[in-house]
C-alpha cells in the first residue's frame, strides 16, 4: 500500500538506521542524505545521496521528486525545505517548526509565548558579552545552535570561568536545582491526533553532561506524569507538529516542571520503545508523517536503556564483551556499526527489559561491569 511512496531522511546516523528498520515493516523504501559516506544508514538503503543536509543545493536536489521528507537531526537547511514544501513535497516536521527549535533561544521564546514553563535565560552574543551578565552567575551556558549530547553546554560558576567559556552566540540560563530529568515523546499527525509516551527518567554523569542510563517508566508521582504529558501535548499543538517531538524537562527540588529543550525527531529518550512499547517511536514517526492512525504508545515492560560509548577498554576486547552481553536474558543489543574511532562517541545502545525494575537495575550493573 505504501511501497510507491518516495520518502527521504535528512541525516544518516543511527536514528535514521532505526527508522529505516521500521520502514521495512511497512514496505517502504527510504532515501538518505548525509555528508558522511560511512554514515550508519549507508548500508541499509540503496538510495544514499552524499551531501550536506545544511547545504541549500544538496537538500533541494535530494528533495526533488520525493513525496515526504523528514529529519533525524535538526542541523538542516531550512530555506531549501521551505522551497521544497512550496513545490509540493510534504516536509514533516514543517520547516518553521525545525527553525524555531534549531536555536535554543528562539525555542525558549516560543515556549514562553505559549505559557510553557522554561528555565529562565538571556541571549549573549559571545564571550566578551558575558561580562555584561556577571550578575547572572552561576549559570549554565549553552550554544544557541548545533549543540548535542552536552557538547555546547558548560556551567559558569563565577566570572573567573568566563575566560574558558566558548565564544559563540549562546543562552545563559539560571542553574536549576534538578531533582529529576525526564523526557516525554509526543506524536501528532496532520489531522491533529496526538499521543504521548509515558515519561522516561534520565541519569547523567555530573562532570560530562553525558547520559548514563534511562529508565521507563519514570519513578515520579502520577500528578507529575499527568502534568508532563499535558505540557508535551500543548507544545505539539502550539507547534502544529506533524511528526514526533521529544520534550526534555527538569523536575526541580520544589517539584516544578521546567522544559529544558525540544527535539522534533526520533530521540535517544525513545530508544526503549523498540522493545518496551507497543509501537516504537520510529513506527510512530512513520505513522504521523504518512497520515496513518497513530499507534498505541503503552509501555508493556519496564526497561532501562544505556548508551554504549567508545572507550579503549571496549575496543580492546569488543567481540568477547558483546558476546557476554548477548548471553544475558532481557538484554537487547543495538550496535550501530560506525566506522573510524573517536573515544566518547555513541557506538551502540542496550535496552534491558524484565519483570521488575530491581531485576533490571541489577542486570544493568552486570552490563556495566562487562563494558568497562
Ligand atoms: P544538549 O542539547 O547538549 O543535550 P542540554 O540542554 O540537554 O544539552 O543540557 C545537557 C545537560 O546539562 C542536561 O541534561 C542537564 O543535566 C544539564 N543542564 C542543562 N541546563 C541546565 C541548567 N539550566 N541548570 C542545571 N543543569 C543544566
Amino acid at each position: 500500500m505504501l511501497e510507491n511512496l518516495k520518502i527521504g531522511i535528512l541525516g544518516g546516523g543511527q536514528l535514521g538506521s532505526m527508522l529505516i528498520r521500521h520502514a521495512v515493516d511497512f514496505g517502504l523504501s527510504i532515501s538518505v542524505l548525509d555528508k558522511d559516506t560511512n554514515a550508519p544508514c549507508v548500508r541499509y538503503t540503496s538510495s544514499f545521496f552524499p551531501g550536506d543536509p545544511k547545504s541549500y543545493e544538496a537538500v533541494l536536489e535530494f528533495g526533488k521528486g520525493l513525496d515526504v521528507i523528514t529529519i533525524e537531526m535538526e542541523a538542516v537547511n531550512i530555506d531549501a525545505l521551505q522551497q521544497l514544501a512550496k513545490q509540493g513535497v510534504k516536509v514533516f516536521p514543517a520547516p518553521d517548526t525545525i527553525k524555531i527549535i534549531q536555536d535554543k533561544y528562539t525555542q525558549k521564546q516560543f515556549l514562553l509565548s505559549h505559557n510553557i514553563p522554561v528555565v529562565p535565560g538571556v541571549a549573549v552574543d559571545g564571550k566578551s558579552d558575558l561580562h555584561n551578565y556577571e550578575n547572572k552567575l552561576p549559570g549554565c551556558l549553552k550554544k544557541r545552535r548545533d549543540g548535542y549530547d552536552g557538547y555546547g553546554v558548560m556551567v559558569l560558576k563565577t566570572s573567573a570561568d568566563i575566560a574558558t567559556a566558548f565564544d559563540a552566540p549562546s543562552v545563559l540560563e539560571e542553574l536549576v536545582d534538578i531533582k529529576h530529568e525526564i523526557a516525554v515523546i509526543v506524536a501528532r499527525n496532520e489531522h491533529g491526533a496526538v499521543k504521548c509516551y509515558d515519561p522516561v527518567m534520565m541519569e547523567f554523569s555530573e562532570e560530562k553532561f553525558v547520559l548514563e542510563s534511562q529508565i521507563a517508566p519514570a519513578l515520579i508521582d502520577e500528578a507529575i506524569v499527568k502534568e508532563a504529558t499535558s505540557l508535551a501535548e500543548k507544545i505539539a499543538d502550539a507547534l502544529q507538529l506533524v511528526g514526533i517531538l521529544a520534550v526534555e524537562m527538569f523536575i526541580t527540588k520544589d517539584n516544578r516542571i521546567l522544559v529544558n529543550e525540544l527535539a522534533p525527531r526520533p530521540h535517544n529518550s525513545g530508544h526503549h520503545t523498540i522493545e518496551a512499547s507497543t509501537t516504537s517511536q520510529y513506527e510512530q514517526l512513520l505513522r504521523a508523517i504518512l497520515g496513518l492512525p497513530l499507534g498505541d504508545t503503552s509501555l508493556h515492560l519496564p526497561s532501562l536503556m544505556m548508551n554504549i560509548l567508545e572507550t579503549e577498554a571496549l575496543n580492546s576486547n569488543r567481540q568477547e564483551k558483546l558476546q557476554r552481553l548477548l548471553d544475558l536474558p532481557g538484554v537487547h543489543l543495538h550496535w550501530y556499526g560506525k566506522k573510524g574511532g573517536r573515544p566518547g562517541r555513541k557506538v551502540g545502545h542496550i535496552t534491558i527489559t524484565g519483570n521488575t525494575m530491581e531485576n533490571i537495575v541489577s542486570k544493568a550493573e552486570t552490563v556495566r561491569e562487562i563494558l568497562n
